[in-house]
């Protein structure tokens, strides 16, 4: 006899209305019954339990139907709202997000990098703006996520390691028990990897995301899920080794492939053989766009040792997508060509058929998916 778990039945009935709803602007009844092959009887049961966690509501239809205004379905996007909180050297950022994944509001705050504490006081603050503003209750407001350029244990809620940020071993999940809603820590790279994820209609299963920042990032999608690995530190792509008494990292290793390719590195190389010292990435951008041809030679090593990091990754994954993302995508945009040849040259395995290299769509993409987990949360309906 075949055992039918009917809660589970009930869980995907109601999670396929809710997909449809936030597709959907408005909607009947018997259009949600006839679209996903569900009764009458079971689609009017869900909407009435949506209706009264305040997810549903209903509106007069434009259309009439025999004379008769239909009532049709809506999804009250404002009644479930995620908090992203981006940590980066120079900035918080934080975003309100809602149920439809519209950003309703965008917080900005420069900071010295002074210590957590510091950081810590400027996020309550602004968190605590968000939910006297919006109105947010522990119903309301379905998590606070955390994107961080380091190793985190996701489980617990942990930043392990960020020497960007300068923390160590700091409990976020505990920090933030106060506000009484899940919270959320996970690293950039995978954030940004699980946003673009979700925004390609392409991309159906597996997503690599090379995260060029001060960093170098790799996030991993297989299978629909970000993969963090049995210790929460896969992706660590800027730390595996190029060169043998190579240059000295940030981690305080020699030979990382981030001492090469991180964003700095095209500044530190300009500098290295310039007479004329420039001090960060847009002043390289300008020299690269006057035609300086130290810029021009400078980002031409930088693509090869690169395009070594993205060869490496395609040797052992095999994926079918790589996006490129972070802070140096202008400069990238106008060499992609290069770049792929570079990686393809002498691959006798893959070529560009099977694995696409593309830029990313999205900037502040980590922001928007760490917003993303607890609404994606949600939607899956436990
Ligand atoms: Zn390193």
């Amino acid at each position: 006899m075949i055992e039918v778990n009917h809660s589970k039945i009930k869980e995907t009935n109601r999670k396929k209305i809710i997909s449809l709803l936030l597709e959907k602007n408005e909607i009947t009844k018997l259009d949600i019954s006839r679209i996903l092959d569900i009764s009458i009887t079971t689609v009017s049961t869900n909407i009435n339990e949506l209706k009264s966690e305040g997810i549903a509501e209903d509106v007069r239809s434009l259309e009439s139907t025999g004379g008769r205004k239909a009532i049709a379905i809506k999804l009250n996007e404002n009644c479930r709202y995620s908090i992203g909180v981006a940590l980066t050297p120079n900035h918080i950022k934080i975003s309100l997000v809602n149920l439809k994944r519209e950003i309703v509001e965008n917080i900005r705050v420069r900071h010295k990098n002074d210590g957590i504490e510091e950081l810590i006081l400027i996020i309550n603050n602004s968190i605590d703006l968000l939910i006297k503003k919006y109105d947010l209750n522990e119903e309301k407001l379905l998590g606070v996520a955390f994107s961080i350029p380091g190793t985190v244990d996701f489980k617990e809620g942990i930043v392990k390691y960020s020497y960007l940020i300068g923390i160590k071993n700091f409990n976020f999940k505990e920090r933030f028990e106060y506000l009484k809603v899940p919270i959320y820590v996970d690293n950039e790279a995978n954030l940004s990897a699980y946003y673009e994820f979700l925004n390609r209609k392409d991309v159906l299963e597996n997503l690599l995301y090379v995260s060029i920042t001060e960093g170098l990032g790799l996030g991993i999608i297989i299978n629909k899920k970000i993969y963090r690995g049995d210790n929460n530190s896969s992706g660590e792509l800027g730390h595996i080794k190029i060169a043998i008494n190579g240059k000295r990292c940030k981690c305080g290793a020699e030979g990382c492939l981030e001492a090469y390719t991180s964003m700095n590195s095209l500044t530190e190389g300009y500098n290295e053989i310039s007479e004329k010292v420039i001090s960060d990435i847009n002043e390289f951008e300008e020299k690269y766009n006057e035609k300086d041809p130290i810029a021009i030679s400078v980002l031409e090593q930088y693509l090869k040792l690169l395009s070594v990091g993205i060869s490496n990754l395609i040797m052992i994954l095999d994926p079918s997508s790589i996006v490129i993302g972070g802070d140096i995508n202008n400069l990238l945009i106008d060499k992609l060509e290069v770049l792929k040849k570079n990686i393809y040259k002498d691959n006798s395995f893959t070529d560009e058929n099977n694995c696409s290299i593309s830029i990313a769509d999205f900037k502040e993409s980590y922001l928007l998916g760490a917003a993303m987990l607890p609404i994606e949360e949600f939607l899956e309906i436990k």
